[in-house]
């Protein structure tokens, strides 16, 4: 059973609540009935945005590299 964390965006007033995931997030302050912004759910998508691009970089450089140094070493035993 996952937590959400709320914020209200009225009062600031946070807490948590236990849903299950097939529930309705929650979208009003019990304390004073302003709109809510559920905290958890953002981080998990920037994290995994990061981690996919970190690869992306990293295999086009890498193979970039090891074409420019392989070329060199053809060129060099056809004299
Ligand atoms: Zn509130």
């Amino acid at each position: 059973m996952p937590t959400y964390e709320y914020e209200c965006l009225k009062c600031k007033h946070k807490f948590e609540e236990f849903q299950s995931i097939t529930d309705e997030p929650l979208r009003v302050c019990p304390r004073c009935g302003g709109e809510l912004r559920r905290l958890i759910g953002t981080g998990g998508g920037i994290i995994f945005k990061g981690k996919g691009f970190y690869h992306t970089d990293y295999k086009t450089s890498a193979s970039d590299h090891k074409e420019k140094k392989s070329a060199t070493e053809s060129k060099s035993e056809d004299k």
